[in-house]
């Protein structure tokens, strides 16, 4: 059974679901088509509000619900779930509110004459979605694109179908249109196949960077539009001046915040000059006293990854790593028989030549890096195939603003891990992918920004 919830903390088999078969998915699509041309696209932006505003209120009724069927689904702390589920819902509440000032047409100043940009919807896109937040990344593909009235096909990853199922009722029960938002179980080429179809317009993957590859490649010889929000490694950078504690704090957060499985999670941690052995012995500190439990106990702060699947790729990641040269300061291994649950890991001695010193380990594993000076520490941040987000740890603000604009990344945080807003950009560069999600940016992805010009009086008479 390709789609299939089992719960990561035992193993249990929850719940089983057909992949949907080529005729279901052509019907979908037909529907999704229809709806597009004759409802959706042709709604008032403010009723298209309406919908996705009401989304958002059912989102926040059923908090505790979906935020439980997460925990059960893919292995996320349930606090971890509750937040999830608010964020998700501000994305929703924020579009619904700002759409129509996003998407209200605007004079172009200039010497050509009367110039208007004006915004229209594509049709039909197809998002393809990961596992690792299963709300949130719904909501950012969803919300923008549904605002801008386009109509969606969603396959979300196959090992959270209630979650995507319960998503889905959400625009359902808010009243939309059948064929506005579907969710479909489908196989990869069956994505392969909608992609070349004309009806679709556009393609959003969230996920890895092979299958980044693979759709990319697609939508590309379709010559359609993409965007591609991919892996990442992103750098951890304590400055010499920074309130060493406070670092160590949020090396834990950004390290271990979802278990380790954060597309912006901190993943390289490099720090500058003498304290670097004292922030190393912390940071093992702090990680060691992680309590490993059950995800919807309230008191565990240690979850398992989300698939025995997920556990089995860290654990050859890091014995490779351990080949190459690597040395473990803590973890290394799995944690216990029962569940996906991995030891909090640091590894150091990853060099170059050491494929760890390339990859991304999604999952608690820290690489530990020592720079003798902040160049040094900028020019390792960078020597990396991905570009999603980093992070600087200093007392002077300014100094890390221009620490930060020296990443070669699409987002840099100061003094916190990362963030996720609504009214924030969200996305990478290199081989973390390209495009925005959310803020404006995110809702201009898939947009025709259409040019009217008007020709002078003179141009007429003529
Ligand atoms: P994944 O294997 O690429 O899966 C993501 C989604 O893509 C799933 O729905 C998966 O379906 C589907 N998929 C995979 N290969 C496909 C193909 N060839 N054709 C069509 N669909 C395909 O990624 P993952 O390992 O589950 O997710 C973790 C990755 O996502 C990490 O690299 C993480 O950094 C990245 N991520 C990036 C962001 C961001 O915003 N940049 C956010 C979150 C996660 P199945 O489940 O059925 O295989």
């Amino acid at each position: 059974m390709a789609y299939q919830s089992i719960n990561p903390a035992n193993g249990e088999v929850l719940r089983s679901f057909d992949q949907h078969t080529d005729e279901e998915m052509q019907s979908a699509l037909a529907t999704a088509d229809n709806t597009y041309r004759h409802i959706w696209s042709r709604m008032a932006i403010r009723d298209r509000a309406k919908i996705v505003g009401r989304a958002a209120s059912l989102m926040l009724e059923r908090k505790e619900s979906l935020a439980r069927l997460a925990s059960l689904e893919m292995g996320k702390r349930i606090s971890e779930s509750r937040s999830e589920v608010e964020l998700s819902a501000a994305i929703l509440q924020y579009y619904a509110e700002n759409a129509e000032a996003f998407l209200s047409p605007r004079i172009i100043q200039s010497k050509a004459g009367y110039a208007r940009l004006e915004y229209s919807p594509l049709g039909v896109l197809i998002g393809v979605q990961p596992w690792n937040y299963p709300y949130y990344q719904l909501a950012r593909f969803a919300a923008p694109q549904l605002m801008a009235g386009n109509v969606l096909l969603v396959k979300h990853a196959s090992g959270v179908p209630q979650c995507a199922l319960a998503f889905e009722q959400l625009f359902t029960d808010a009243g939309s249109p059948a064929g506005a938002y579907t969710n479909l179980f489908l196989s990869s080429e069956q994505v392969g196949t909608l992609i070349d179809d004309p009806r679709i317009r556009g393609v959003a993957l969230t996920g890895s960077e092979r299958a980044g590859e693979s759709l990319a490649a697609r939508a590309g010889k379709n010559l359609k539009k993409s965007t591609m929000e991919l892996g990442g490694s992103d750098a951890f950078i304590v400055l010499q001046d920074c309130d060493l504690e406070y670092a160590v704090n949020m090396a834990v957060e950004g390290r271990m915040s979802n278990a380790g499985q954060t597309c912006i999670g901190s993943k390289r941690f490099i720090v500058v000059g003498a304290r670097a052995e004292q922030f190393l012995n912390a940071f093992r500190d702090a990680l060691e006293q992680l309590k490993p439990g059950d995800p919807l106990d309230e008191t565990t702060t240690l979850a398992p990854l989300s698939s025995d699947a997920a556990l089995n790729l860290l654990l050859n990641q890091v014995r490779e790593a351990i080949t190459h040269g690597a040395r473990v300061v803590t973890g290394g291994d799995r944690l216990g028989k029962v569940g996906a649950y991995m030891q909090p890991t640091i590894l150091t001695n990853v060099f170059p030549d050491n494929p760890a010193y390339r990859q991304e380990f999604f999952g608690p594993v820290a690489l530990f890096f020592t720079a003798k000076d902040e160049d040094e520490a900028i020019a390792i941040a960078n020597d990396s195939p991905f570009g999603l987000g980093g992070s600087v740890y200093t007392s002077d603000i300014e100094h890390g603003k221009q620490v930060a604009s020296r990443i070669e990344t699409g987002m840099v945080f100061i003094n916190y891990p990362a963030m996720s807003a609504p009214d924030l950009p969200f996305g990478g560069i290199k081989r973390s992918g390209y495009g925005k999600e959310l803020s404006n940016l995110g809702i201009e992805e898939f947009v025709n920004k259409k040019l009217i010009w008007v020709a002078p009086s003179p141009a007429l008479a003529s």
